[in-house]
């Protein structure tokens, strides 16, 4: 194994001159000096090959005792300097001034062929900003970060990667639903990958202390790595710099909503600069269909982060960065006009996003009444949205109502559904094949459309956790079946049947898989 080190982010910007790695408030810097801390007995579960490749790590490099030794944090690789990121952020709309990489440790930067990559420690041992924590991470947790980051890059979402997931060797104590059950459960760390890790909350930090100076050392380092796209210079960057993450957000979000995945905590500290899904914690994958679904039990009250409120929640963290620039630029009004421009575009991208998946072209007239009409339909009964967008492909336009029921039928999570539901059903299915016909798309031609937006596999919540209580008790093979299973979403993979499924009835209250806490 032999990494390109690219060392700017630690030479470039200020550097917190403490190592003492004790939680404090650190200021006027971006990071701090702190090295995992070694544990007893690690052990490697699982690497992405694709990850691997990209890192130029050959698998037989993979498997020898120095990749567990560095992707596990017991020893530093030659010359790295792994550090810590300060941030702040807004935590369920309130300011909760630094947070910062509690348990996340940057072991280096490098570059791989024209790629930057910062490879990055979660659960590696505590930091200056793990606060009252212990700065380490569970199996459970892990195992989800580590086969969701992966899925998402499969399905073409933009998100940080994992390379590998190990054990610690070392036992922690969590208290999964905060009810004073604590017990102890397996550690492990995850070596997750993104060109950076910055997120919204690295620059409010500094804008919270009125800290100009280095907020500015910050945007222009992000813009002179990140952003190279971006030509203008003084006031005119930051503006555009604002432009290109609200894309680049909004891009995401839409993405999350064609999947169906719920973040599920997206505090300000938890949205990326280059927008990323990142923090992979109490996510959860739509199983019925339901705009008001949230898998995090710690949002059950006001489900401010629920399904269909992401692209709204994902403006007003934008607005809280927006202000960030502000506070350098003074000229709202040209940060409003991209908030308005998010506002526009949402709408008119969620309708041809969710056109394409029932496989029409350009959206018409009726598009909004269509989509609104089918998400009432969906909400008629329990319907799982996975499987009604897959089996829609195989109804024909020319098909009877009978016809296109039974094959959407599957869907359904009632057996017995009321003649009031099924008529509403029956005029929406009357409109869109009203529309395909308008469209002129063969159904061939629309199968084939939908097929591609529309996945087939989803890391479904329980399936996660079955690999989770696998796990559990050593044995990770239905982690690498997840894997390669989730490698090609929107394959028909027949040896992969029993994951294209309905959430079985077990699952649907039960702790993991449809209740998550922060507690990880
Ligand atoms: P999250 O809700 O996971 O995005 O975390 C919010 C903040 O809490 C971040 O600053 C994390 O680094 C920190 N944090 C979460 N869990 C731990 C932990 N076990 N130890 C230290 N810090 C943590
Ligand atoms: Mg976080």
């Amino acid at each position: 194994m032999d990494f390109k080190l690219s060392q700017e982010f630690i030479t470039e910007l200020p550097a917190d001159p403490s190592t003492a790695n004790m939680p404090r408030q650190v200021e006027q810097a971006c990071f701090s000096f702190v090295s995992p801390t070694p544990t007893s007995n690690p052990s490697l579960i699982h690497t992405s090959s694709e990850m691997l490749s990209e890192l130029g790590i050959s698998e037989s490099e993979a498997m020898e005792s120095a990749f567990l030794s560095y992707f596990s944090g017991q020893t530093p690789y030659p010359n790295s300097k792994p550090y810590a990121m300060a941030y702040g952020g807004h935590q369920f709309g309130h300011w909760a001034g630094q947070l910062g990489d509690g348990r996340a440790i940057n072991i280096m930067d490098i570059r791989s062929g024209d790629k930057k990559w910062s490879l990055q420690l979660k659960g590696a041992g505590p930091t200056p900003y793990s606060r009252t924590a212990d700065g380490l991470a569970v199996l459970r947790s892990s195992i989800r970060e580590h086969l969701c980051s992966e899925a998402m890059y499969h399905l073409g979402v933009p998100t940080t990667r994992s390379l590998s997931l190990s054990l610690t060797g070392n036992q922690v104590l969590r208290d999964v639903m905060y009810n004073g059950n604590a017990a102890y459960e397996k550690g492990a760390v995850v070596c997750r990958a993104a060109e950076s890790f910055l997120r919204f909350g690295n620059y409010q930090l500094f804008a919270s202390r009125g800290d100009k100076d280095n907020l500015r050392k910050l945007l222009d380092y992000t813009i002179k790595h990140h952003f190279t796209e971006i030509r203008s210079t003084g006031n005119t960057a930051y503006l555009d710099l604002f432009k290109e993450v609200t894309k680049r957000t909004l891009d995401m979000v839409l993405h999350w909503q064609r999947v169906g995945f719920v973040h599920g905590v997206m505090n300000t500290d938890n949205m990326s600069i280059l927008g990323l899904t990142i923090d992979f914690g109490p996510y959860g994958w739509l199983e019925g269909f339901d705009n008001d679904w949230t898998p995090n039990t710690t949002d059950r009250q006001f489900r401010r982060y629920r399904y269909g409120n992401q692209p709204k929640i994902a403006l007003w963290n934008l607005v809280q960065f927006g202000n960030v620039i502000n506070f350098i630029v003074e000229d709202s009004a040209s940060l409003q006009e991209t908030v308005n421009w998010y506002n526009t575009e949402l709408d008119s991208r969620y309708v041809t996003m969710m056109y394409a998946k029932l496989g029409l072209g350009l959206p018409t007239d009726h598009a909004e009444t269509l989509i609104n009409s089918l998400e009432s339909a969906l909400v008629e009964v329990e319907t799982d949205m996975t499987i009604f967008f897959r089996q829609l492909a195989d109804c024909s336009v020319d098909a009877s109502f009978e016809e296109c029921w039974s094959v959407i039928h599957d869907a359904f999570y009632v057996d017995q559904i009321s003649t009031q539901s099924k008529q509403v059903w029956q005029d929406w299915f009357k409109d869109y094949q009203n529309e395909i016909r308008l469209q002129q798309v063969t159904d061939e031609d629309r199968k084939a459309a939908m097929n591609s937006v529309n996945p087939k596999y989803v890391l479904r919540n329980y399936m996660a956790q079955l690999a989770i209580d696998k796990a559990d008790a050593g044995d990770y093979a239905l982690i690498d079946e997840l894997h390669q299973c989730l490698k090609r979403p929107y394959d028909d993979q027949p040896a992969y049947d029993q994951w294209y499924a309905k959430r079985p009835e077990w699952a649907r209250h039960k702790v993991g898989c449809s209740m998550l806490s922060c507690s990880s």
